[in-house]
């Protein structure tokens, strides 16, 4: 038996299909979403198609933005021979945050993962090759420490390695399992300074 009308149950069911949100989150969302003002629900829905629209890959470094390069990316005063690899954007938003860094990024959009079927070719990494064509002097990768990370680590490293580049690992320091995006700065940046060789 349906408790909510066919309206609400399909707004519960596309929340409770975002990460993170149980089916109890996506109904005290819900209601709380049908109590706002009109307007701001508008705004609300207004913000998501705008983001979906506009929000693209950066062309050199795949981050998420709103323009062909991202601010990183087009700015003539970051070191661009020094590349610093990241699962995903919310890891560059990290290391941005504590304003140390001053190479540019490539965003890789998830890690090999065997158990999930996810190979080298489903995530960034051609890309990544592509760039190292051009003048790089060291590429610092930062993927997470979970297994799927170092497993991507390591991998990057063999394909890199036979060029000549330096690679680097961030040190750890950086809890196993961590995800980059909670770790404090201090740890950020320490993880950062003490990077090794791999
Ligand atoms: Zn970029």
């Amino acid at each position: 038996m349906d408790l909510y009308s066919g309206y609400i149950n399909k707004l519960i069911d596309e929340l409770a299909g975002l990460p993170g949100i149980g089916n109890k989150s996506a109904q005290r969302l819900a209601f709380h979403i049908i109590n706002m003002p009109k307007a701001r629900v508008e705004r609300l829905s207004a913000a998501i198609a705008d983001a979906k629209e506009h929000v693209r890959y950066c062309r050199e470094c795949f981050t998420l933005t709103d323009t062909d390069l991202c601010p990183v990316c087009a700015n003539a005063q970051r070191d661009h021979s020094l590349i610093m690899v990241v699962e995903n954007t919310r890891d560059l938003a990290a290391y941005e945050k504590i304003g140390k860094f001053e190479g540019v990024y490539h965003v890789l959009h998830g890690a090999i993962s065997p158990m999930l079927g996810i190979g080298p070719n489903d995530i960034k990494l051609k890309e990544l090759m592509h760039r190292l064509k051009g003048d790089v002097r060291e590429v610092i990768i930062a993927t997470n420490s979970s297994l799927e990370g170092e497993t991507t680590a390591m991998y990057i490293s063999k394909l890199i390695k036979p060029t000549g580049i330096r690679v680097t690992r961030i040190a750890s320091g950086v809890p196993v399992g961590g995800d980059l995006e909670y770790i404090d700065e201090v740890t950020l940046l320490r993880a950062l300074e003490g990077r090794v060789e791999m």
